[in-house]
Parts: C-alpha cells; sequence; structure tokens
C-alpha cells in the first residue's frame, strides 16, 4: 500500500509504474520544463527533479512509498542535487568542473514511429546556434583596437549614489552596460560590423540524425561540439533524445514486438489463416495446426520477426501474439439447433440438485458498483452494509 502519491502525480505516472516508465515520464517532463525551454516554470522543474530523484532510487522509492516525504525528509534521502544536475546526470551532460570550460550542452527530443526505429531512418535537423563570428573571428572588432570602456573607467561595473533620506545615500553597482563588463571595449568604427562586437553570430544549422535499426526510446544520439560556440570555450554538445510514438498494432518490449489477435470462435476451435502486416510492409502469413484449439489469453511467437537488433539488424527479436476469442453474441444459434452444437463439443458433467439446495438467479453484474466496491472491499469499510449487486429487470 502506497502511503501517499505526490511525487507519482508530478510525474503523472502510477505508484505501479516499472523504472522505465518512470524514466520515460521524467525525460519527457523534463525536457518540457527545462528553464532552457521555459524560463517561466523553474519551480515545476525543480519540483520534477525531487520527485525523480526519489523515485528512481529503489531504496527511497521503498521508502517514500512507506512513509511519504515525511520520511525522505527524516531519513535525510531528500539528496543535494541539483535540478540541473539531475537533468545533465540523466541526459549526459558534463559534471560541474567540465561545465567551466566548457558550453552548454543543448537536448533535443524527436518524435520517432516505430517503422522508422525497425527500417532505420534519416532525419534533419533545423537548429539556430551561435557560431563565432566569421569576420571578427570572434574578437568582436579590429584588432588591438580594444580601449578602456570610458563609461566606467575600465572597472566594467557603474556605481550610481542615490539619496534615499535626508543625508542618507546609497551606492548601487550594476554591470556597465556599455562594455557589458568586460571594462574594455571597440569604438564604434573599430567595432565588428558583422555581429555588432558581440563576437558570435546566430546561424542556422542542419543536423542529419541518423536512426539506426534497432534504436530505442530514449536512446541519446550526441553530436559533439554543435552546442553554442563562445570565444574561449570548447562549445557544449548537442544531444537528440528519441522519443517513440506509440503504435497502433505493435507494442515494443525490448527486441520482441507485442501484438494482439482476434479470432472467431469457429477460428479458435477449427483452424485458421490469418495474415500480419509487418513495419516493413511484407505481409506474414500464419495458421494454426490442424486440431490445435486456441484459448482466449493464449500466446504464440513468431521467431524473428520482432525488432532488429541495434548494431546487429540481420538478428531480430520475436512477434509474440496474444490471442482474443470473440465468442457469438446472445441468441446467436437458433435454440432447436442447439443440441446439433451440443453433440459436436466436448460433454458437459451433469450436476445432482436436491430439495434442500436453493436456486438463485444469475444476474448481470454492474460494472461500476463491482469496481468501486472491489477496490475497498479489503479496506477500512469491512462492516458497512455492501452495495451488492443489482439485478436488472428484464
Ligand atoms: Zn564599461
Ligand atoms: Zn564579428
Amino acid at each position: 500500500m502506497v502511503y501517499e502519491t505526490g511525487y507519482y502525480d508530478l510525474l503523472g505516472v502510477s505508484p505501479g509504474s516499472t523504472p522505465e516508465e518512470i524514466k520515460k515520464a521524467y525525460r519527457k517532463l523534463a525536457l518540457k520544463y527545462h528553464p532552457d525551454k521555459n524560463p517561466n516554470e523553474g519551480e515545476k522543474f525543480k519540483l520534477i527533479s525531487q520527485a525523480y530523484e526519489v523515485l528512481s532510487d529503489p531504496n527511497k522509492r521503498d521508502l517514500y512509498d512507506q512513509g511519504g516525504e515525511q520520511a525522505i525528509k527524516e531519513g535525510g534521502m531528500n539528496g543535494g542535487s541539483s535540478p540541473m544536475d539531475i537533468f545533465n546526470m540523466f541526459f549526459g551532460g558534463g559534471g560541474r568542473m567540465q561545465r567551466e570550460r566548457k558550453g552548454k550542452n543543448v537536448v533535443h527530443q524527436i518524435n520517432v514511429t516505430l517503422e522508422e526505429m525497425y527500417n532505420g531512418s534519416t532525419r534533419k535537423l533545423g537548429l539556430q546556434k551561435n557560431v563565432i563570428c566569421e569576420k571578427c573571428e570572434g574578437h568582436g572588432g579590429k584588432k588591438g583596437a580594444l580601449e578602456k570602456c570610458s563609461n566606467c573607467k575600465g572597472r566594467g561595473v557603474q556605481v550610481r549614489v542615490q539619496q534615499i533620506g535626508p543625508g542618507m545615500i546609497q551606492q548601487i553597482q550594476s554591470m556597465c552596460s556599455d562594455c557589458q563588463g568586460q571594462g574594455e571595449k571597440f569604438n564604434s568604427k573599430d567595432r565588428c560590423k558583422n555581429c555588432n562586437g558581440h563576437k558570435v553570430e546566430r546561424k542556422k544549422k542542419i543536423l542529419e540524425v541518423h536512426i539506426d535499426k534497432g534504436m530505442k526510446d530514449g536512446q541519446k544520439i550526441t553530436f559533439h561540439g554543435e552546442g553554442d560556440q563562445e570565444p574561449g570555450l570548447e562549445p557544449g554538445d548537442v544531444i537528440i533524445v528519441l522519443d517513440q510514438k506509440d503504435h497502433p498494432d505493435f507494442q515494443r518490449q525490448e527486441d520482441n514486438l507485442i501484438m494482439k489477435m482476434d479470432l472467431k470462435l469457429v477460428e479458435a476451435l477449427c483452424g485458421f489463416k490469418k495474415t500480419i502486416q509487418t513495419l516493413d510492409n511484407r505481409t506474414l502469413v500464419i495458421c494454426s495446426h490442424p486440431g490445435e484449439v486456441i484459448k482466449h489469453g493464449d500466446v504464440r511467437s513468431v521467431q524473428n520477426e520482432g525488432m532488429p537488433l541495434y548494431r546487429q539488424p540481420y538478428e531480430k527479436g520475436q512477434l509474440i501474439i496474444h490471442f482474443q476469442v470473440e465468442f457469438p453474441e446472445k441468441a446467436w444459434l437458433p435454440e432447436h439447433l442447439m443440441y446439433q452444437l451440443e453433440r459436436l463439443l466436448p460433454p458437459r458433467e451433469d450436476v445432482m440438485t436436491t430439495d434442500d439446495m436453493e436456486e438463485v438467479d444469475l444476474c448481470e453484474v454492474d460494472e461500476r458498483t463491482q469496481r468501486s466496491h472491489s477496490r475497498e472491499a479489503y479496506d477500512e469499510d469491512e462492516d458497512q452494509p455492501r452495495a451488492g449487486v443489482q439485478c436488472q429487470t428484464q
């Protein structure tokens, strides 16, 4: 029994979620609320990170499930990691040391279909990024023409004195707006016209993202050094995260593909032949063996028709088929033909009844009362009168 669900709610998952589902939920939300993309949602970003930090660690998750947020706090388990550290750890950004010498990594998520992961594909992604200005090679102006900023006298800061009351003054220090705190600047005739002295310019860059056969949801493709350029800094990476779209027919489980297949009762009992459209548009034909009976919920597999293995695309997982048997509707067979069918079916077991037994009505179950009832049945209202199953009047 889970004590509270706040962290699960933040990530939009249920307390029964697998670690994979929790990862995926964090991935989506962290990218959505990252301050780079959503500067006004810093608080939300922090909360998501906290929730993920706890739920992604089996020990902390156990503790949370038993005692909620309070238990995490008392156990000293609400770690010191900043939301950004958690994000960088997850998406493979550098540590704090590395970040000083290196520009920021940029993470983008792209939607990928299961077909693309099956067949492989190339996607073009247009990104805006800062590059070192070509004209001035990142100097911002003519070499050697830097002058001390006259506005701040080279200190990079401006000090403003303000009178706030009789005999009381306040000094306000701020970054010099003329030289952006650099203390030196180009005068207008030496300043690079191309970047206006900013040393970098905004350019569009097209990245070719190769989605290899067998790549998985959440897999990262890193473009080293393709982040924003800045003079004196090694540029960060662009990290592309694949986000697999749901497929209407197939679900992926590691390298296997899972599908559902409906069978008519006659097919389940007397045999069937069916076709399956694969993700590379071939048609597979499957049939049952004579005399084989497929029951509702039975599972069969086809070898080597699952997902291609990453980096060994000639090998594939399995295609796993879950059968669902459709029974005919009420009154599908006139009553006088029933005995013919019965003659063919395996014989029924006769039941002996005596007068001291009670014959009762068999009713339809009302889905709604059934559901709420069964959930609470083990809880507190054990001794309250039960809602009971309503008979439908026919
Ligand atoms: Zn200045
Ligand atoms: Zn320039």
